[in-house]
């Protein structure tokens, strides 16, 4: 039976990993600084560590019969814009010693393959209609935020390992990412379940406060084409880093619009200031699409899935 270590996985895409994982009969340990706040762990073991600490990263990567097969590291001090844009040096703190000391031990004892996950705000702002940007194009480097600059950092470390320390590893950019069992309030939410959840609040004709004029680009990938990219990443033979993200692109208005008609409600749209981050992006998935990964929602389908749960979420805490 393979083994693998899910770091992160009291969080949302770590979360759903574990179950993927487990799906393909792996033993998994999963490990975060907290338990997951929506569903049970389906993990092997659990263990509560602070992977900002060297001696806990240790823990995390020992195994009484020798060394994990697999270890994929996803835990980061992470939210959406609005946090991205007020915790700047917890970002470039804690998840700089996360990746430091986690890269570093695993190496160390012999891992052989890494997974790290990396983000599409590495790249640079882009304005509407420009061509798509291949990973390569990452450089010379521009990222809107210090999350991003975090995330170059980390993703060039992986990489110095891999060529200088013989651990294989796995870098997937992502592009964002919704679905159930993700924060959905509370401030770290992003976009698309902070709209899910203001269109569940919202009475039918009533108006939810967007961020922003509504303009800027995205694409969003549902959870499930998420973790089938990382676990088809993992197992590829793509050196450096991969995209994974859903081709189809949409303005935050449209994201509403979307929600709404999944509700079922007609609702306004109040535009406020607020961090917006960039205006657009538009990626290759060129790198996955070569071995065989699509994405199979489209969004409609995706915030059909997540919908009913954030609704039922805002419903229950009422
Ligand atoms: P998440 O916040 O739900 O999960 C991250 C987990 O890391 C959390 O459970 C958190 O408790 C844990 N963590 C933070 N500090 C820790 C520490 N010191 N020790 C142990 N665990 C710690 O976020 P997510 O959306 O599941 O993201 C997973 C990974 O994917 C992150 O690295 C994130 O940067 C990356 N990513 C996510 C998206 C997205 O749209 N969700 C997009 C691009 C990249």
């Amino acid at each position: 039976m393979k083994t693998a270590l899910v770091c992160g996985a009291g969080g949302f895409i770590g979360g759903h990993l574990v179950k993927k994982l487990k799906r393909e009969s792996y033993w998994v340990r999963a490990v975060d600084i907290k338990e997951h706040e929506f569903a049970p762990t389906h993990a092997d073991e659990f263990l509560l560590v602070d992977l900002r600490k060297e001696e806990h990263c240790k823990k995390a990567l020992t195994l009484n019969n020798g060394t994990f097969d697999e270890v994929y590291q996803l835990a980061a001090d992470m939210g959406g814009m609005g946090f991205i844009h007020s915790a700047e040096c917890e970002i470039m703190h804690n998840s700089a010693l996360i990746n430091i000391y986690m890269t570093d031990n695993a190496a160390k004892m012999g891992v052989p393959r890494y997974f790290f996950s990396s983000s599409v705000c590495v790249y640079r702002d882009m304005q509407p209609g420009e061509p798509e940007m291949t990973e390569a194009e990452a450089i010379p480097a521009n990222p809107d935020n210090e999350y991003g600059w975090e995330k170059l950092y980390a993703e060039r470390m992986a990489m110095a390992y891999e060529r200088n320390r013989g651990m294989t590893v796995r870098i997937a950019r992502f592009q964002n990412c919704y679905g159930p069992e993700g924060t959905w309030t509370g401030g770290r939410e992003k976009a698309p379940a902070a709209i899910c959840r203001k269109v569940a609040e919202a009475e039918d004709g009533g108006t939810i406060e967007v961020w922003g004029d509504g303009t800027a680009i995205r694409s969003y990938t549902y959870v499930d084409d998420m973790v089938e990219g990382i676990f088809m990443v993992m197992h590829s033979d793509l050196v450096g880093p991969t995209n994974i993200g859903c081709p189809q692109y949409v303005s935050v208005n449209e994201l509403v619009a979307t929600v709404a008609e999944v509700a079922g409600k007609h609702i306004n749209i109040k535009h406020v200031d607020g961090p917006v981050g960039v205006q657009a992006r538009n990626f290759s998935n060129t790198r996955i699409y070569s071995i065989g990964w699509q994405s199979k929602f489209d969004l409609k389908a995706g915030i059909e899935r997540t919908y009913p749960w954030i609704e039922k979420q805002v419903q229950t805490a009422k």
